[in-house]
C-alpha cells in the first residue's frame, strides 16, 4: 500500500482504525489453524459511512481486501494468499441492534457478536431461532452467515442461513445493495422472486461485505428440559441422533465419540467446574447447582458414545410430552444418563473460546461434513477405514482424532473429526485464549512434520465426506467449491461474482 494511501487511510479512520504495527499484522495474518501472507495493514472502520471511504481509498490504490469478523476459523477464510493486501476487522461496526419485537425482526450490525445479541434481546424474552455457533463470545453475525454456522437451536431450527431474513451488503468497490423485502421497504421478510440473500449466505466474503443483517425473532420458550443418552456403540448413537431429529424433538441436538468425551472431561478442571457450576448457581437456582456438583465428572463413561439434546415447549405439559416422545424413541438405542451436559451447554453457551487448545495444551483443528441421515453410518465407516490406514503416521507424530455430530434440522447429520497433536501455539492462540487457562497449559516444541500431517488428513477426511454426498459449511479456501459442480450453475456464481467485483480483488482464492 503506498504512502498516500496509508495516510489517507489514517485521516479518515484515525489512530486506532488503521494498524500497520508488525507484531499486530502477524497476529491477523493468522486464524485458529493456519498462517496467510503478510498483510499490508488492517483496518477497522466504526461504521457503514467510513467503511465506504476507505473502500474507495482502497479501490484507488488497487489493493486485494480481506474481510475479518471475529477470526474464529480454521478454513483461512480471511487469510491471505498473496503478501500485500488489507484486512477489513469488522468488530467495531457493532453500534446496532434495532429490535423490531412487533414484527418478530432485528437488524443488526454485521459485527455484533452472538452473545451481544442475545444479551440485547434477553428483555424482551425473544430470540433468533439459529442463536449462534459456541464460538459466539467473539464470533460474529457477520462471520457466520459469510461461512454458513450451525448449533444453538439448529436442530429445530436449521443454520444460519434459515434465520435471515434481509442484508445489506457493500460491494468492494463500496456500492451499497441490499436483499430481501429490504430492496424495497422494511427487511421484515426474504423472498420476493429469486432470494438474493441466498446469494451472500456461505460466500465467504468474496461476494460483498455484510455491514447489517435483518434476522427472525422467535419468542424465548417457557419451558426448557435436557436429555443424554449412553451409547454401547457408534451405530446406537447415529440411530439414536437420526430418530430425534427426524422427529424434530430437540433444539441443540449433538454426540460426542468416546476420544471427543475423554478429552472433554480433561478439560473439565477444577477451574472451569467452579466458573460453570456458579452460573447454573445463579441462573438456575441453588438445588441444579448442587446437583452438578455431586454428580461432579463421571456422568458420562468415557468408553461409550453419548448423545445430548435440549427441548423447547411453550408450557409444563407441551414440555413432558416431548420429553415422553423422546425417552420412546431414544430408549432403544442406549441408556438415559444426567442431561448435565446440554444443561451446562445451554447455562453457558458462550464462553472463551479455550478449546482451540487441547487439554494438554496440544493443536486442535476440526474438519466436517454435513450428509443425508441415510448416509452418515457409510460414510462413519469410510471415515474411520481411512484413518486406520493412516494409523502408522498418527502414532508417528500424536495424532489423536475424536468426533463430534450434530444435528441439522431434519435432513443435516454433520459429522465433524477433530484433530489433536503437539505442536507449537500460534500468536493467535496466545492471544484468543482466556489468559488464565493459557498460563496452566504446557507448551509444545513446533512440529511441522506433525503439522503436514494434519493437514493431509483433514483433506482426505473432507474427500472421504464429500465421496458420501456431503456438504460444507466454512467453505473459505479450504474445502473445494467449483469441484464437480453443474457448469451452468458455476458459470451464473462467476457472472455473479463478475458483476460485484470485475478485478477479482475481494478475498481472492476464496469458494476455489
Ligand atoms: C471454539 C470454536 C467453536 C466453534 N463452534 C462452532 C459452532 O458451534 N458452529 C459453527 O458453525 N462453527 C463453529 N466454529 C467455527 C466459527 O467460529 C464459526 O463459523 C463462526 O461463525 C465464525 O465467525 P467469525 O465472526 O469468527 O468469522 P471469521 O472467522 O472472522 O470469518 C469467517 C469468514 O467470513 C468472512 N466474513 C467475516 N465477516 C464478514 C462480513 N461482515 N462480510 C463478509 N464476509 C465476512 C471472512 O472473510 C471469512 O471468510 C467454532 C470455532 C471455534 C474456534
Amino acid at each position: 500500500v503506498k504512502q498516500a494511501t496509508r495516510v489517507a487511510l489514517g485521516q479518515l479512520l484515525g489512530e486506532a482504525g488503521l494498524i500497520t504495527e508488525e507484531t499486530e499484522l502477524h497476529y491477523y495474518a493468522q486464524d485458529v489453524f493456519a498462517q496467510g501472507e503478510a498483510l499490508a495493514a488492517v483496518i477497522r472502520p466504526s461504521s457503514r459511512a467510513q467503511l465506504a471511504e476507505a473502500l474507495q481509498l482502497l479501490k484507488e490504490a488497487k489493493v486485494d481486501v480481506l474481510v475479518r469478523g471475529g477470526g474464529l476459523s480454521y478454513t483461512n477464510g480471511y487469510l491471505a494468499q498473496q503478501a500485500g493486501a488489507v484486512l477489513i476487522d469488522m468488530r467495531a461496526c457493532n453500534e446496532e441492534i434495532d429490535v423490531h419485537a412487533d414484527d418478530r425482526y432485528v437488524i443488526v450490525d454485521a459485527g455484533v457478536t452472538w452473545a451481544a445479541l442475545a444479551k440485547a434481546l434477553a428483555p424482551y424474552k425473544l430470540r433468533t431461532p439459529f442463536f449462534g455457533p459456541l464460538s459466539g463470545l467473539r464470533a460474529t453475525v457477520g462471520g457466520a452467515l459469510s461461512q454458513g454456522s450451525a448449533f444453538l437451536g439448529s436442530a429445530q431450527h436449521g443454520s444460519v442461513a434459515d434465520s435471515v431474513l434481509a442484508m445489506e451488503v457493500l460491494t468492494v468497490d463500496g456500492e451499497c445493495l441490499r436483499t430481501g423485502s429490504w430492496t424495497h421497504g422494511e427487511p421484515f421478510f426474504r423472498h420476493m422472486g429469486p432470494d438474493l440473500s441466498g446469494v451472500f449466505v456461505g460466500d465467504a466474503g468474496c461476494l460483498g461485505i455484510k455491514t447489517r443483517v435483518s434476522l427472525k425473532l422467535i419468542p424465548e420458550p417457557a419451558e426448557c428440559a435436557y436429555f443424554s443418552l449412553e451409547c454401547a456403540d457408534c451405530e446406537s448413537m447415529i440411530g439414536a441422533l437420526t430418530a430425534l431429529a427426524q422427529n424434530q424433538l430437540g433444539s441443540e441436538l449433538f454426540a460426542f465419540d468416546p476420544v471427543l468425551t475423554q478429552k472433554r472431561m480433561q478439560r473439565a478442571s477444577i477451574l472451569d467446574d467452579a466458573k460453570t457450576l456458579g452460573q447454573v448457581v445463579m441462573k438456575q437456582g441453588v438445588l441444579e447447582g448442587l446437583k452438578l456438583a455431586v454428580q461432579g465428572r463421571n456422568f458420562v463413561d468415557v468408553n461409550k458414545y453419548s448423545v445430548h439434546m435440549s427441548l423447547e415447549a411453550g408450557d409444563a405439559a407441551g414440555l413432558k410430552l416431548k420429553l415422553n416422545q423422546v425417552r420412546k424413541l431414544a430408549l432403544k438405542f442406549g441408556k438415559e444418563i444426567d442431561g448435565a451436559i446440554p444443561r451446562v451447554l445451554r447455562t453457558q453457551p458462550f464462553t472463551p473460546p479455550n478449546s482451540i487448545l487441547g487439554p494438554l495444551g496440544e493443536r486442535w483443528v476440526p474438519v466436517h461434513g454435513i450428509v443425508a441421515h441415510s448416509k452418515a453410518s457409510a460414510a462413519h465407516h469410510a471415515l474411520q477405514a481411512f484413518f486406520a490406514a493412516s494409523a502408522k503416521a498418527c502414532a508417528e507424530h500424536q495424532i489423536e482424532i475424536g468426533y463430534l455430530y450434530t444435528a441439522v434440522g431434519a435432513q443435516g447429520f454433520l459429522i465433524e473429526p477433530v484433530f489433536y497433536w503437539p505442536d507449537a501455539r500460534g500468536a493467535f492462540h496466545e492471544r484468543e485464549l482466556d489468559s488464565v487457562v493459557l498460563a496452566r497449559l504446557p507448551k509444545h516444541a513446533p512440529a511441522p512434520k506433525a503439522y503436514e500431517a494434519v493437514c493431509a488428513l483433514k483433506k482426505g477426511a473432507a474427500e472421504v465426506l464429500r465421496s458420501h454426498g456431503a456438504c460444507h459449511f466454512q467453505l473459505g479456501k479450504f474445502y473445494p467449491y467449483r469441484e464437480g459442480r453443474n457448469p451452468a450453475a458455476l458459470a451464473l456464481f462467476d457472472a455473479i461474482k463478475k458483476q460485484l467485483d470485475p478485478d477479482g480483488r475481494l478475498n481472492p482464492g476464496a469458494l476455489h
